[in-house]
Parts: structure tokens; sequence; C-alpha cells
């Protein structure tokens, strides 16, 4: 079976691997002429370390993560609102937790795609796909070329999937209300005690830093805003550094070590999601079927775990790609859509700008049960994959996390 995917981003690339492995021979295309080296980092917590596990990949990963065993979070004025015991979730969901830069992940996908005979086309951009006189798929790229695999993988992102138009008439993305400033610090010296995660949370405002090594630090910082205001300043450093002067250590530092032309301004959207992932033989993947907002923490874990359940699902291709699309929308669906709608749910709460919403969000926090935000945590990220009993005797509902907002 000839299968294309279209995007070699972390699903495009993931699901190549997973099929690979299979015994099938997908091809990649991409649309940028190199690989990418902008993004900051990505938390890729048990769940995600499972998938990249059976992909024979987490030593690689190692190699390159950090490893937090703790996420801390403070209000604006530095006072405590608890946290997320992260080595007690690696003890409870059986893998590690790590924190990766966006291109080294991209570099160790990459490699193991090339290792494993992969062929990754860049430049090449799709434009549409129609149908033949068959039923048969056809993508056309920007360059001229076009395929007609017999299976064609949308794995093209979330801002303006062709893939995703193709099978759901549209590929509007929502804007959720806020942007996000993202960056990578990088000091002489240590710019954080200990390799961790650190939520700092004001009214409207947000910064988030997540620690690869001391000295190597990526951040998120955000605010709400109208999309009509979402514009890149020329002094993207300068204006974060205003906005969140007076905030607790180490945010500025880690401001202040970050070059500026490497800060990059998310307008940040989530999309709705779909009835149905599939049209004719094309399905959609990763952001271009489920994109939830960063504030899930789940996006990049969820598209690795799209590539886990594709291969499963394609054992029984025999019974035809109707049966393995229906058999992959059935395994994820409900899982994407929980942690889709739980990302917007902790977005509301967290650029609440309202005092007293953010007084009880925060009061919230501060007496959340660590032990319990573990459990639950652990049974809503484990679910649908063969992890230990995450679940503690308790029965596992939805993905959720009742006081913990997440940070990406
Ligand atoms: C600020 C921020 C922080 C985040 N942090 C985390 C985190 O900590 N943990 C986590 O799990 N998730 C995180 N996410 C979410 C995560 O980044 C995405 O869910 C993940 O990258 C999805 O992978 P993807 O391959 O589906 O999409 P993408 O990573 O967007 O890749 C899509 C690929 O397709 C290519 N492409 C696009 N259009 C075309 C086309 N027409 N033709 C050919 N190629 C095309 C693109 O160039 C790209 O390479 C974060 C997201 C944001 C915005």
């Amino acid at each position: 079976m000839e299968i294309g995917i279209l995007g070699g981003g972390i699903a495009g690339l993931s699901v190549a691997l997973a099929l690979r492995k299979q015994g099938y021979h997908p091809r990649v295309y991409e649309r940028r002429a190199v690989p990418a080296t902008m993004g900051a980092g990505v938390t890729l917590w048990p769940n995600a370390s499972f998938v990249l596990q059976e992909l024979g990949l987490l030593q690689d990963i190692e190699a390159i993560g950090g490893r937090p065993l703790t996420m801390r979070r403070q209000d604006a004025a530095g006072n405590p609102l608890g946290g997320l015991d992260i080595e007690l979730l690696n003890r409870t969901m059986g893998y590690p937790t790590y924190t990766v830069l966006r291109r080294h992940l991209q570099e160790v996908l990459l490699n193991h795609a090339a290792q494993a005979g992969i062929p990754v086309e860049f430049g090449h951009r799709a434009v549409a796909i129609e149908l033949d006189a068959n039923g048969k798929a056809m993508a056309h790229f920007e360059n001229d070329a076009s395929i007609r695999p017999d299976l064609l993988i949308g794995a093209d992102g979330r801002m303006d999937s062709v893939a995703r138009k193709f099978v759901a008439g549209g590929n509007t993305p929502t804007y959720q209300g806020f942007v996000n400033w993202i960056g990578v610090a990088q000091g002489q010296h240590a710019l954080v005690d200990d390799i961790a995660i650190q939520d700092f949370w004001g009214a409207g405002e947000r910064f988030g830093c997540v620690s690869i090594r001391p000295e190597l630090v990526y951040w998120a910082a955000a605010q709400a805003r109208p999309l009509s205001e979402a514009i890149p300043s020329a002094d993207m450093r300068k204006e974060v550094e205003y906005m969140f002067a007076g905030w607790p250590e180490p945010v500025t530092r880690i401001i202040r070590a970050t070059p500026a032309n490497a800060i990059r301004l998310i307008a940040v959207h989530d999309l709705e999601p779909l009835q149905t992932w599939s049209r004719a033989n094309v399905l959609l993947v990763g952001d271009a079927a489920h994109a939830p907002l960063p504030t899930s923490g789940q996006g990049a874990c969820q598209a690795l775990e799209d590539a886990w359940h594709l291969a499963r699902c394609l054992d029984g291709a025999s019974a035809g790609l109707d049966k393995v699309f229906q058999a992959f929308a059935k395994v994820r669906s409900p899982k994407t859509t929980k942690l889709a709608e739980q990302g917007r749910f902790f977005a509301r709460g967290l650029f609440a700008t309202d005092p007293e919403t953010c007084r009880i969000r925060n009061e919230r926090a501060k007496a959340s049960n660590a032990a319990h935000d573990v459990r639950v945590l652990a049974a809503g990220w484990g679910q649908g994959l063969p992890m230990p009993d995450c679940t503690g005797g308790a029965p596992a509902q939805g993905c959720g996390i009742s006081s913990l907002y997440s940070i990406e």
C-alpha cells in the first residue's frame, strides 16, 4: 500500500516511523525547504514517553531532554499556589516526563526517519486535494508535483490544513483570546536552581518557564488580548520584560537571557472537534485533526499517540480503510475531544481578568490535593494506552484534572 503523509512535524514523522515499523513504506511531504529550527520547547509527559519508547526513540530523547520532577505554581507576587509532583506522576504512569527543545525533538524524529529509510520531501507545500474519477484522493503541491497514494494522511497542522479542508470542508481555527510570546533562554551560568516547570499566574497574564538544563530554559509568556492587537512589536523582549517587571525571579532573568530576535509572538488558536477525521482515503492526524490549546499541555503528546494507535488500527487493513478509519476515530476521538475542552476551560481560568475570579482560581489551586491530582491526571493521560493501572483503584473519568492548570 502506498502511503503519503502531508506535513513533517511531530505527527507526520511519528506516524511515518510507526507505520514503517509495521512494514509500510510511507513518504513524507513537508512544505518547508529545510527542517524547522524555530519554536521553543515541549513537555513530553509519560504518555508521550510510552509512545517514544515503542518507536525506539526514548534513549535519544533522554540524551537531549531534561527530567523535571516537579511543577511549581506561584501568583505574580510570589505566593505559592501548589503544583504537581511530576516524580509521582512518572512513577504512577511508569514512564518519565521529559522537557525538550522543539528543534531537538524534530532532529531526533528526522534522524530516525533517515535511519528507517523514510523519504522526507522538503519544499512540497500541498495546495489542494481532489478526488480522481475512481474516488481516490490526489494531493497537488505548489511545485506542480502531485501524488495519488492508497492512503493519504493529513498531518499539516492547525492553522491552514489543506487535508482538513478536504475532509471537513473548512479549516478555520478559532482564536481563543490570548497571545503567547515564546523563547529559549541560554545563560552562561544557571538561570534556575533545578530542572522544573514553573508557572506564574497573574490577572489576564501568565509566565511559564521550563528548564532542560539549569542554563537552558524555554518559556512562554501569555496575555489576554483581542486578535486585532496580536501584532508583534519592534522589540518584543523589551515589551515582555516591561509587562512582567516585578514578577518573581527567574522571570526577568530568563527574559533577559533570551536573544531578542528569537522571541516569537503566537496568536493562540485551537480547532473545533470534528464529527469525522476521514473522507475517501484521506485521514487527519495530529493538530490537523484535533488541535487543543497549549493550556492542555498535550498537543504533541496526542500527536504521538495518534501514531501508535494508527499503526495498530492499520494492522487490520485487510478489512478496508473505512474500518481502519472508524477504529482510529473510535479510540482517539473521546480523549482528544476531552483534552481540547479542558484546554479551553483552563485558558478561561488562566486569562480571567476579574480580580474575584482570579482570587477564587488561586485559592482552588492552593487547596488542591497533590496526590489526587496525580491520580486523576494519570488516569486521563494514560487512557487508551497499555500503561500501568493509573487509576489507583479510582474510575478513570475522561482526562480530567480538577485544579491543575497545565503549562505547555
Ligand atoms: C506555544 C505552544 C506550546 C506548546 N507546548 C506543548 C507542550 O509542551 N506539550 C505538548 O504536548 N504540546 C505542546 N504544544 C502543541 C504542539 O506543539 C502541537 O500539538 C504539535 O506540534 C502538533 O504536531 P503536528 O505535527 O500535528 O503539527 P505541527 O507541529 O504544526 O506540524 C505540521 C507540519 O506540517 C507542515 N505543513 C503545514 N502545511 C503544509 C502543507 N500545506 N503542505 C505540506 N506541509 C505542511 C508544517 O510546516 C509542519 O512541519 C504547544 C503548542 C504551542 C502553540
